[in-house]
């Protein structure tokens, strides 16, 4: 491996400790403690691991956890009332409703329901617009925590070119305007992009999110560019059992990136370092306090 290793386990511990010492100095000097509460509907394995894992590092780094647990079978006007209910909360700064949703809920009409100042995962409709016209937003965990790595990696991000390859709504669109309101030329590529291997040579910084295990490998990758991998991939190992792999085929890739994320150890921690940094914001915005430095976009 030639590439340097971006930690972002190691980063996203940092990013916890500032979180943890901004959230000490709101309740010491204005008596306030951010508070954000997570909506599970349902039991969905995946799900119930991210819920007790956001909640135990939110309770690490000072703030009140609020968790709420719903049967698979909740009514929409239910999950709505509680989403209003929350909204109308002055201790909760920040709602997160645990995606995947059951099929009967229409996520959009619940995401939507979120005070877009509370939307601390940045999928409320007026939170995409405003991002997409440059304006001050809740901000997409994911895309976010992967911007502040390429920005303590690069300082600059000005003028590079940038491809993204996925176009999903959680991702790959918001990265996507974040490297673009950091001036980075950017290309998003999808399933339906022709030579899209000839396009990542292109670029300098490359994020992968996509969902398939190890699809860019290194002959994909341009001497020296910086890779972002977002993928999380279950896979069967052959001696048995599985393992977690991301939608880069990291040994070759990390032959000829400059720099490179792991999976896992890379995107995964600093998504949730984001949703504590988002928490913070709002919770700063609601109280028409300065934003915390260096944990926004
Ligand atoms: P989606 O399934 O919503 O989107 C996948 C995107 O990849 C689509 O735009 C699709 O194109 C594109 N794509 C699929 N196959 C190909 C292909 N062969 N060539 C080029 N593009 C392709 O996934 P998400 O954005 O939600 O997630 C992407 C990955 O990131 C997943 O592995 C997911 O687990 C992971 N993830 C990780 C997070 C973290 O915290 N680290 C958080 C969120 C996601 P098209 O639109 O044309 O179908």
């Amino acid at each position: 491996m030639t590439a340097q290793l971006i930690d972002g386990k190691a980063f996203a511990a940092t990013v916890r400790e500032k979180v943890a010492t901004h959230v000490a100095r709101l309740k010491e000097e204005h008596g306030i403690t951010p508070g954000l509460a997570v909506v599970l509907v349902g039991e969905d394995p995946a799900s119930q691991v991210y819920v007790r894992s956001k909640g135990k590092l939110t309770v690490e780094v000072g703030m009140n956890s609020y968790e709420h647990k719903l049967d698979a079978d909740t009514a929409e006007a239910d999950l709505l009332a509680l989403i209003d209910k929350l909204n109308n909360d002055p201790a909760v700064h920040g709602i997160l409703v645990q995606l995947p949703l059951p099929g009967h809920l229409n996520e959009d009409l619940v995401i939507n329901a979120i005070d877009p100042a509370k939307d601390v995962d940045g999928f409320h409709i007026s939170n995409v617009g405003l991002l997409g016209t440059g304006q001050k937003s809740m901000v997409p965990c994911t895309p976010l925590g992967c911007l502040m790595m390429l920005r303590e990696h690069h300082g600059s991000l000005s003028g590079l070119n940038a491809v993204v390859v996925g176009r999903s709504n959680i991702v790959g669109k918001p990265m996507a305007n974040l490297l673009l309101r950091d001036s980075c030329t950017v290309t998003i590529a999808h399933s339906r992009t022709k030579d899209i291997e000839a396009l990542c040579r292109q670029a300098d910084i490359l994020v992968a999110a996509v969902g398939r295990p190890q699809m860019v490998t290194g002959d994909w990758v341009k001497p020296g560019a910086t890779v972002i991998d977002v993928g999380i991939n279950r896979i069967e190992k052959p001696e048995g059992g599985t393992r977690l792999v991301g939608d880069v085929d990291f040994d070759s890739a990390a032959a000829v990136a400059g720099a490179i994320t792991p999976v896992p150890g890379g995107v995964g921690p600093m998504t949730i370092a984001c949703l504590l940094a988002n928490t913070l914001t709002a919770c700063s915005r609601a109280n028409d306090l300065p934003e915390p430095e260096g944990l926004t976009a």
